[in-house]
């Protein structure tokens, strides 16, 4: 058996993973600008909050 190493895309609001080809959104952050944000389907839904991990940058 095989592990292949995937660079996984993680919703930045709730950390679960995002398949490919899933309605996720995404959009670099709005403050630093270097962070991709990902957002899940669910998570736009509900309008969480989202946090960027290399500034603190936290929005709606
Ligand atoms: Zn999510
Ligand atoms: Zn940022």
């Amino acid at each position: 058996m095989t592990q292949r190493t995937l660079a996984l895309t993680v919703c930045t609001s709730c950390n679960k993973t995002i398949p490919p080809r899933s309605e996720a959104t995404k959009f670099p952050c709005p403050n630093c600008g270097e962070i991709t944000i990902w957002r899940c389907k669910k998570c736009r839904k509900f309008g969480r909050n989202y946090k960027c991990p290399k500034c603190g940058f936290v929005g709606p």
